[in-house]
This record gives C-alpha cells, structure tokens and sequence, in this order.
C-alpha cells in the first residue's frame, strides 16, 4: 500500500468502517496518534495531537497525504465530528487550529469539558493546587517556580474552544460511536468503541503505565478510581478485535495489560510504603522511585509519588506525623508520612 507518509497505518472494522492512525510528534520525542475514522456517514478525528511546534502542519499533512489516495472525503473541511477520548493538551491542543479549519462537531465527556472549553480558568485553578501540592511534596521554592514555569510553558498555547456536545448529555452514543467513561487519568476519559474496534486514549497503553496525579488536584482522578475504571474497561477491551491507544502501536494481549498495569501500581503501593519506615515527603518518595528524571519528567515523577501517598494514606496506611504543625501553619509546609498499618493489598 502506497501511503507518502510512511508511519500511516490503516485498519478496518468488521463492517467495514476504515481507521486511519496518524502518528504526531506532540513534544519533541514524544509521539501521539490521532485517528481518522470513515464510518459513512461519519468522518471523525478522534483526538487532535498537541498543537505544538509543527504538531497541526504534520496532522494535515496526514490527511492530506490520505486524500491524494482516498478522494475527496477525506479533508480536514469534510470533518463531520472531532471525538475527544480525554482532555490532556498532547490530545486535544491542536483544536484551536482544527475549529478553524474545519466545521467539525466537537465532542467530549462532561467531566474533561470545563478544560477543553474553559481552559483559562482550569489553567489557574490548577496551577494553584500544584503550588501546594508541591510545598507540601517539600520542593523548594526556587525548584518550585522552575516547575511551574515548566507546567505552564506548553500550555499556554492553547485557547480555549467551544465544545458542540458532551457524551453524558448523549446517552455516550454518536451514531455507531459508543463511549465508556472510565475517570482516572483524567477526569472525563473514555474510550471509544466502534463495531469489534475499542480506542483506548491513554486509559490502557502498550509498552507504560499510564501516568497518575492524586485526586487533591482534580476531581475524579487518582489511583482509585484508575484502578477501578481499568475493571470497566476490561469487558469492552476483551471482546474487541482491535484495541488502538493513544501512544505507539496498536495492543494485541490488553486483557494482560490491565493485568500487568494493576501489578506495577500495587508493587509501587509496596514500594511507597516501604519508603516511609522514617517520615517522609512526598519528593523524598519520588526521588527514590524515579532516580534520573529532568525536566517535565520531575513534575510528572512528584504527581506519580503523590497519587500513590494519597491511595496509602486515605486509606490509613500511612499517617501525617507532623500533623499540628501543618495545621497551625499559616501557609503550606511539607507534610510527613509514616507507615500507620501494614500494607498487604494485591491486585484482585
Ligand atoms: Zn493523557
Ligand atoms: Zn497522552
């Protein structure tokens, strides 16, 4: 099959629907897939990459490359919908320059609709809660500024855009499109099924563990509720035929992953709580569990510490013990964990 772009790969449903998977590269090195979906009537991106660098040139690029070889329908102006599995900016930033460009209907769980639409204001309200979350993670406050000015550097290149339907207010129906919501990873993540076909987002990937943040700075997310939502998705992702993520290549065994995914979260669980025989912060965890991380990966390293903290100690195995000074403080400080009981949870 003769495609100019060689990274293209195309699938096709059992009745026929023809899937199109566009890789971009959302930040350097860092890749994403958008699809392209002909279920006639329906032409649907799902997702959009990044926006970022030359992430928009690249996807029209894409489809323009599929429109030498397909016809006329496939053209960003033909776009009948955009589908959004989750709102995170490497998935949906390209939408300022896709509303733009085409007359698209925009679609997204209720849950992840105040970001896409409302980016502004999500934007402050986070950057708040992760300026907390990090003082009391023990960063300092000259690491603190660093991070957040890594936090806000890519993000503020999107403007917010007007979503044209949410899922839930759907029945999470479009047409032949179903949609499952499984909160975790982000607030509103979905996955999206079409005949024997399942896309995944970031809910369930290949090759990683898809990232977690603690609940305290969104609602809706954190390590329980993503290991809750991996149990929804498994009735759905076992009987597809065809299981397409959000990053790399298609997945072949994703029954085993989840499996596999529930087994690295609990043995981090174990690991967490062995590291807080002493009390002991939430950076002191993440730098134990993730050695050699620069950059971004230092802030995602801290949200991943956190979200396990939190699961422990919401829980009661682990207690704060400097619990009266946290409390008398005026502003944040670094709170200290301890273990309180033994941690014996297994994945079930
Ligand atoms: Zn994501
Ligand atoms: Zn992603």
């Amino acid at each position: 099959m003769d495609m100019s772009n060689p990274f293209i790969s195309r699938f096709e449903t059992g009745s026929g629907a023809e899937i199109f998977q566009i890789p971009v590269q959302a930040f350097p090195g860092f890749w994403v897939n958008v699809y392209l979906v002909l279920a006639d009537p329906y032409i649907v991106l799902i997702d959009t990459a990044s926006g970022f660098g030359d992430a928009n040139d690249k996807l029209s690029a894409g489809i323009t490359s599929l429109h030498s070889r397909r016809g006329e329908t496939v053209r960003l102006e033909n776009l009948t919908h955009i589908l959004l599995t989750h709102a995170h900016i490497d998935h949906f930033g390209g939408l300022p320059f896709l509303s733009e460009s085409s007359n698209a209907q925009l679609g997204v769980h209720d849950l992840d609709w105040r970001i896409v639409s409302n980016y502004e204001e999500t934007l402050s309200l986070i950057s708040r809660r992760l300026e907390v979350f990090f003082t009391e993670a023990g960063v300092s406050a000259e690491r603190r500024a660093k991070l957040m000015e890594l936090y806000r550097i890519n993000k503020n290149l999107y403007h917010s855009v007007e979503v044209n339907f949410t899922y839930q207010t759907e029945n999470m129906r479009l047409g032949p499109f179903e949609m499952l919501h499984v909160p975790g990873h982000t607030a509103g993540h979905v996955l999206i099924r079409l005949d024997d076909c399942v896309f995944t987002g970031d809910h369930i990937l290949g090759d990683i563990s898809p990232h977690q943040a603690p609940e305290q700075l969104t609602l809706s997310t954190g390590l329980a509720h993503y290991l809750e939502s991996l149990e929804i998705a498994r009735e759905w992702v076992e009987s597809a035929r065809l299981v397409l993520p959000g990053h790399k290549k298609e997945i072949t065994n994703a029954s085993s992953r989840i499996d596999l995914i529930k087994e690295v979260h609990f043995q981090r669980l174990a690991q967490v709580f062995a590291c807080c025989g002493q009390p002991t912060t939430i950076q002191q965890v993440s730098r134990q569990l993730f050695a050699n991380v620069s950059g971004y990966n230092v802030l995602l390293a801290l949200e991943e510490a956190g979200a396990h903290i939190e699961y422990l100690h919401q829980r009661g195995y682990l207690r704060i013990t400097n619990v009266d000074e946290v409390e008398s403080a005026e502003c944040p400080l670094p709170v200290l964990y301890q273990q309180a009981r033994n941690f014996t949870e297994q994945p079930n």
